[in-house]
């Protein structure tokens, strides 16, 4: 029940400047978003490789309001970039992106989106990695897509995310796989009406494991995006049925949620691949943890009240 109220304070200016000024905010959110500048964060990402994992980078931010935001944060992307190229860390660390943040939105934001993600996929397969486009509010979608399949044709490789709490999704796996691309599979964080998508947690559920056998029965790479230990285990289950080896598909997991079970997996021969975001625009990235995760709220709400 606390899911929806949680999402709908995430788009709120108020509750933005309430929760982002209060003392102990910070401390929490240091959980999910372990860092502000990149300074902060290579040490994090050389820790993380060095202990068998990989990486899918999140430069939080998405209510930008001006063209120039949208640039600087394609330009936030690109000096990541620069900063992995230079440590030879390239190729473990691919680079996901909310096209929202690059202007999607704005005035005439599906050529601005495009033209500000370009270079940035472009600069991630110079150094040998590539980039997935977030799935955000099912407005968003189409163009998502359709940028999606724009880039795909100087840069195969460049992924995308489906969410299985929409109706939509079982069609566009279909589509995805056959095309044979990368696509990362989650249940869905966004606060999204019945017309369009399940309301109940055993209906995504079994519409995320319907999702996941087309994309393991088909010509793509699959993206395991879940910590939920049973869907992880029918991943295993279903990629073991479709003949797919170890590296033929890969599990993904958020920075802060089910560390363990990422070394695990890891340790089993797992491609394991950890969400980390950071940056100073951290609220709707945080906002949406919560909801997913009551306990994470009684926790915030608590150390607030201690301090
Ligand atoms: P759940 O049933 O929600 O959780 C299973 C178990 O995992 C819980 O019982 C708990 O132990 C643990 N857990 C889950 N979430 C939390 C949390 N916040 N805090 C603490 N423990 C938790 N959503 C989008 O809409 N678009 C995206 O582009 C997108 N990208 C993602 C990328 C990755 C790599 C991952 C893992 C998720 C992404 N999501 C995205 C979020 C996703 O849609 C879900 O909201 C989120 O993963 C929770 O669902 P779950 O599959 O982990 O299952």
């Amino acid at each position: 029940m606390l899911g929806p109220v949680i999402l709908a304070a995430s788009r709120s200016d108020r509750m933005r400047r309430l929760i982002s000024a209060a003392p102990v905010t910070k401390q929490v959110v240091d959980r999910f978003i372990p860092g502000e500048t990149v300074d902060d964060i290579l040490p994090i990402i050389k820790d993380l490789t060095g202990r068998g994992l990989e990486l899918t980078m999140d430069v939080v931010g998405e209510d930008i309001t001006t063209p120039e935001q949208a640039a600087a944060a394609r330009d936030a992307y690109l000096t990541l970039i620069d900063r992995l190229s230079e440590l030879g860390l390239g190729e473990r660390v691919e680079m996901s992106v909310k096209l929202s943040m690059f202007g999607q939105a704005l005035d005439g934001g599906h050529e601005l989106a495009l033209a500000n993600v370009r270079p940035v996929v472009e600069a991630a397969a110079a150094i040998g990695t590539t980039v997935t486009l977030d799935a955000e509010d099912h407005t968003t979608l189409d163009s998502m897509f359709a940028i999606h399949e724009e880039l795909r044709k100087d840069f195969p490789q460049t992924g995308c995310v489906i969410q299985a709490y929409l109706f939509r999704t079982e069609a566009d796996a279909r589509r995805l796989a056959a095309a044979g691309s990368r696509v990362r599979l989650v249940k869905g964080a966004y606060k999204e009406p019945a017309e369009v998508a399940y309301q109940q947690k055993q209906e995504i559920d079994k519409a995320y494991v319907r999702v996941l056998r087309t994309l393991m029965e088909g010509e793509g790479y699959p993206m395991i995006g879940s910590h939920d230990p049973r869907l992880i285990s029918i991943a295993q289950e279903l990629a073991r049925r479709a003949g797919r080896k170890l590296d033929e598909y890969e599990f993904q997991m958020l920075y802060g949620i089910r560390s363990d079970e990422h070394l695990r997996l890891a340790a089993e021969g797992h491609r394991m691949r950890v969400y980390t975001a950071y940056g100073t625009d951290w609220y709707g990235y945080f906002m949406r943890r919560l909801a997913e995760k009551p306990a994470n709220l009684r926790f915030f709400l608590r150390s607030m009240v201690s301090k």
